[in-house]
């Protein structure tokens, strides 16, 4: 779906590598936390640097990183309307303060875990958007009807054969009764979301 995104004009995707702008001969782009501690950090400069050439108008300015706000449906609607998103990405410990400090104007983070970079993290939240952008999925309300699009969890699914081991699909869905099937589904995701994810109901 991003390559489509991309083959039709739709969005624009590029990694650029940050030792490009870093200036020293061993273009270093992470050092030894001061105060002492395991790891190393990442530094400023080069993201500053980097933000130098790449921010344009309108540009938003994202920190991936596990203190971030969770990721949610929602902040993915709000970030497909974005003309411009820059992601940064973490390694190691994580990436100097100063840069959420000063650079930054949102911090993200994909959940409750903690990953070894932030690059996964910039894909997950990248595939989100980009589905969201109006002309990538090839129907439009598939993504209207998605879980939490709707605020509940989408309905189940099934597609041929009708019996499988036994294993039939809902009658329902074989009526040709759209009003009977919109019900189900409707009765169906709401079931669902009770069960499952009461917070959201
Ligand atoms: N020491 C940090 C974790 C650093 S993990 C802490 O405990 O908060 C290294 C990098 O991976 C981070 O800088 C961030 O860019 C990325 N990362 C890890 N987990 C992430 C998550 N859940 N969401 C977004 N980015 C994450």
């Amino acid at each position: 779906m991003l390559k489509r995104a991309q083959e039709k004009g739709l969005a624009i995707l590029e990694a650029v590598d940050l030792r490009s702008w870093a200036v020293d001969t061993h273009r270093t782009t992470a050092d030894a936390p001061y105060g002492g501690g395991p790891g190393m950090v990442m530094k400023i400069e080069p993201i500053a640097r980097a933000l130098g050439t790449l921010r344009g108008e309108g540009t938003r300015v994202l920190l991936m990183t596990p203190q971030g706000r969770r990721f949610n449906q929602r902040m993915a609607e709000t970030y497909s309307r974005e003309s411009h998103l820059i992601l940064i990405c973490g390694h190691y410990e994580g990436v100097d303060q100063r840069v959420a400090d000063h650079l930054v104007d949102d911090e993200v983070s994909i959940g409750d875990y903690v990953l070894t970079n932030g690059a996964l993290a910039a894909l997950v939240f990248t595939d989100a958007v980009v589905r969201l952008i109006p002309g990538v999925l090839g129907d439009a309300a598939s993504a209207a009807q998605d879980s939490f699009s709707t605020g509940l969890l989408d309905h189940p699914h099934y597609t041929r054969p009708e019996n499988f081991n036994g294993w039939r699909v809902p009658e329902v869905l074989l009526s040709g009764n759209h009003a009977a099937i919109e019900a189900w589904r409707r009765k169906r995701a709401l079931e669902l979301t009770r069960q499952r994810r009461p917070d959201l109901i």
